[in-house]
């Protein structure tokens, strides 16, 4: 198979693809959603998600455009899955705790395996696509190629690796943290999580011959190959149960003269974050840090190209200076460049709990040590949304029109009142997939 061409990590490109999308996500997106086709037919899904992870498309593009042609009642299913994201964000952000955690579980798993020569086979077949289970090795040669995988193959991909081949689920979401385009910390750690039971404590996801060969069209039958059944894991730290953490505050935009920072985290730092204008841009990478084994070059490549691609829009939108840097020494590039510039306050996009967030503290020492301020800067759509997210999704779901009207998508919301969407809320804490 040829590996198809990764696509690009522009705006331009993500609104093409978003304008491409928006015709097929009413209520055929409700119906269709839940089939993966393959990699050469992915008609029923948007396959926007490297882009919203960048945020080289907001949730409020997203949103616009899909509202706009369908409404929310038309388009309700397709909205659900994208507050999703935002759910998983903002409960991560109360739960700073669970990545840390999964993390530094990672190394711990590694070194592990070493002594573990049967786990170790079977993890090296898996990542290989060599385990005579059809769908999971052709998932696993899909996630290596294109870095995308349909969500249902990725929910049965998770339970496969965890509950068929009996390998640790921590190994499994840095499989597709390093190869996934999309990868990101709250979607991919609470997924794998959600799946073996440690997200909805005790609720887990057993992959069925049935449902795959169905929602796979028939392209794979593994009867007699997978576990028949998915008993939860347990942890110490019980983080499904613990209070969540109030959200830390974000810094209000500074007055005067100001650098800005760009990030993988946000692509478009010149819609709608400030209202000033910067006085000069700096784009730094930290995708090495997703992982502590190597990330796939797709990934790294996307990550740089898309703040690339925000650094020339914010050079035509300001009409500013700027640069892009690498992934290491974050404290010396800044420190260079500030001086350069003569900065005395840097401003970035808030940065979601991860890589990017795990440098932040570190640097913002070095930056005050000479004497300049850092602001973190929040947007209205986290803020609406993320104090929703410390518990159950559907918390958050209830809030979905008074998200959209803080996010000033009013119009569209009109339609459906609050209460509707108050009482479709009874339906338990499991996500409303198919399987
Ligand atoms: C084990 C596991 C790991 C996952 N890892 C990631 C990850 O690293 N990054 C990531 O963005 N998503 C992750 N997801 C969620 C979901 O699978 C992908 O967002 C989705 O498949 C992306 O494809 P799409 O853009 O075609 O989705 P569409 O069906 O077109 O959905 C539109 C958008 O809504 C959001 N979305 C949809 N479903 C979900 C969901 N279940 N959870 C969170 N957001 C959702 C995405 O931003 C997506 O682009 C994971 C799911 C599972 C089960």
């Amino acid at each position: 198979m040829t590996a198809p061409r990764r696509p690009g990590a522009t705006r331009a490109a993500a609104t093409i693809a978003l304008e491409s999308f928006v015709p097929r996500a009413g209520r055929r997106y409700a119906r269709e959603r839940n089939f993966d086709y393959g990699p050469s037919d992915r008609h029923n899904v948007s396959v926007l998600s490297p882009y919203i992870r960048h945020r080289l498309l907001l949730e409020e593009d997203v949103l616009a455009a899909v509202l706009d042609e369908h409404g929310l009642s038309d388009a309700q299913k397709f909205v659900e899955e994208l507050f999703w994201r935002t759910y998983f964000k903002g409960w991560l952000e109360h739960h700073p705790e669970v990545w840390d955690s999964y993390f530094s579980d990672v190394a711990a798993v590694v070194r592990r395996l070493d002594g573990d020569t049967a786990a170790c086979e079977r993890y090296n077949e898996a990542v290989a696509g060599n385990t005579g289970i059809d769908c999971f090795d052709a998932w696993a040669t899909e996630l290596a190629e294109t870095g995308y995988l349909h969500n249902h193959a990725r929910m049965w991909f998770a339970s496969i690796w965890i509950y068929t081949l009996e390998l640790p689920w921590q190994l499994g979401a840095d499989l597709f943290i390093r190869h996934l385009l999309d990868g990101d910390p709250a979607s991919n750690t609470l997924g794998w999580r959600w799946v073996c039971g440690l997200h909805t404590r005790g609720k887990t996801y057993l992959a069925r011959v049935s449902n795959i060969t169905n929602f796979t069209n028939y392209r794979f039958n593994p009867r007699g190959r997978l576990a028949t059944s998915a008993p939860p894991l347990t942890e110490d730290l019980s983080a499904a149960t613990r209070p969540p953490t109030p959200l830390p505050s974000a810094d209000p935009e500074p007055t005067g003269r100001f650098g800005i920072l760009v990030t993988e985290e946000d692509c478009s730092v010149e819609h709608g974050l400030l209202t000033g204008r910067a006085a000069a841009a700096l784009g730094l990478t930290a995708t090495k840090d997703r992982s502590v084994l190597p990330v796939s070059p797709l990934v790294y490549d996307f990550a740089k190209d898309a703040i690339g691609d925000a650094l020339g829009r914010v050079r035509d939108a300001w009409g500013c200076p700027v640069e892009q840097g690498g992934d290491d020494d974050w404290a010396d590039q800044v420190l260079a460049w500030a001086e350069r510039h003569r900065l005395n306050k840097i401003v970035t996009a808030w940065a979601p709990v991860g890589p990017v967030a795990a440098r932040l503290p570190a640097l913002n020492a070095r930056l005050s040590d000479a004497g300049i301020e850092l602001f973190r800067i929040r947007r209205s759509f986290d803020e609406a949304a993320w104090p929703y997210a410390g518990r159950g999704y559907f918390k958050l779901k209830r809030q979905i029109p008074a998200v959209l009207s803080a996010a000033g998508l009013g119009a569209a919301v009109a339609e459906k009142t609050v209460g509707e969407y108050a009482g479709a809320s009874s339906g338990g804490a499991g996500m409303n997939w198919s399987g």
